[in-house]
């Protein structure tokens, strides 16, 4: 998916969300304890004016900056530290009042941490302290770590509604991984074009078929299918002609599937059938009656499409996975040079 925050499901687009979404509610939440102590402190109306005004302005800006941005990800990491800015000089406004300063620590550090990880953790905390050390030497040293009663209360709403919003916002993007990775796993097992199981997912299911025979002597049966002159339909039909040309070969095969039989898509024209429970001739007669299927159903370029197929069955010899696959190959190519449209074991 394109990082195109005007995409709603894109990461970008929710990451921005979510900064966004956490930088207002910090900073509304926070400028109750930080305008509480400084109106504590004797400080005039207008300052506890410019709080509320940063507190409110600020997110919508930073929101607007990133909608604008021709690159909205440097743009957002920019007002990530231009938070922690912020936040440096409040709470050297405050003289470090305690529970404020330890309040936009907390937020900082929690939001820098989950949107950059340590990197951006370490350089916001270093743009918090340059800041704060900044207005602490222009305002004289103020120092007024004693947190009043009031400026506690009024910190609360910060400590209750910022970390549910925290576990709210970890609880979504761990969900949100957690679907895409069912997704990836069903991309590594289902090929998308066919619906077929994928080769690896495919050589898997072999493998515990090799496995069962071993352990227990139970007969089973290899197919490889493999389109003819594939590449000539390509040529006269265009490739989307021959992806529609194996979308409808591989409908014939799963057709022609018995419950636990199982087919995967090898690579290009190429499929792989494990019959478990069949000995040869009834895969060689499974294999002729795919072939006359194929044959009377999908056409390529304007002429029937035929298939070679090769059969093997698992049995002394054949009793590991190169060796049996290896087998169904040979004899795939025998057909291949008996004139192919046939069927070799
Ligand atoms: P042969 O009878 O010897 O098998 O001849 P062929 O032309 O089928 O040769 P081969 O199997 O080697 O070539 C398969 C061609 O299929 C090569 C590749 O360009 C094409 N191909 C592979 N995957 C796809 C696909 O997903 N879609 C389309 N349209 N073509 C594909
Ligand atoms: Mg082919």
């Amino acid at each position: 998916m394109p990082d195109n925050p005007g995409n709603a499901g894109s990461s970008l687009a929710r990451f921005v969300r979510h900064t966004a979404l956490m930088r207002a509610l910090g900073f509304v939440a926070g400028a109750f304890g930080v305008a509480s102590s400084l109106a504590g402190q004797g400080h005039p109306a207008w300052v506890l004016a410019v709080v509320w005004l940063n507190a409110v302005c600020w997110p919508l800006l930073a929101w607007r900056l990133v909608d604008v941005s021709l690159q909205p990800l440097r743009t957002e990491y920019r007002s990530l530290l231009v938070d922690t800015g912020m936040a440096g000089f409040w709470m050297a406004m405050t003289g470090f009042d305690l529970v404020p300063t330890a309040m936009m620590l907390a937020m900082m550090m929690m939001d820098r941490l989950i949107a950059g990880g340590w990197g951006l953790a370490l350089r916001a905390f270093a743009t918090m302290a340059a800041a704060a050390l900044l207005t602490w030497i222009a305002r004289g040293f103020p120092f007024h770590p004693h947190t009043s009663f009031r400026t506690m209360l009024w910190c609360m709403p910060f400590f209750v509604l910022y970390p549910l919003a925290i576990g709210a916002v970890a609880w979504r993007l761990t969900e949100h991984v957690r679907v895409r990775k069912r997704e990836l796993e069903q991309d590594s097992r289902i090929d998308p074009q066919t619906g077929l199981a994928t080769r690896r997912q495919w050589q898997a299911q072999v493998a515990a078929e090799v496995r069962r025979y071993r352990r227990y002597g139970t007969v089973a049966s290899l197919m490889m299918v493999d389109i003819d002159h594939f590449k000539q339909v390509n040529d006269a039909a265009g490739h989307l002609a021959g992806d529609e040309v194996i979308r409808k070969v591989a409908a014939c095969v799963l057709d022609s599937l018995r419950g636990g039989d199982a087919a995967g898509r090898f690579g290009g024209d190429e499929f792989g059938v494990l019959l478990p429970g069949t000995a040869r001739e009834a895969a060689l007669d499974l294999a002729r009656r795919l072939a006359d299927a194929v044959r009377a159903c999908v056409l390529g370029g304007g002429r029937p499409v035929t298939l070679s197929i090769g059969v093997a069955q698992i049995g002394p010899g054949l009793d590991d996975f190169e060796a049996w696959t290896g087998a169904a190959d040979a004899a795939l190519y025998r057909a291949k040079l008996a004139g192919r449209d046939c069927v070799r074991d």
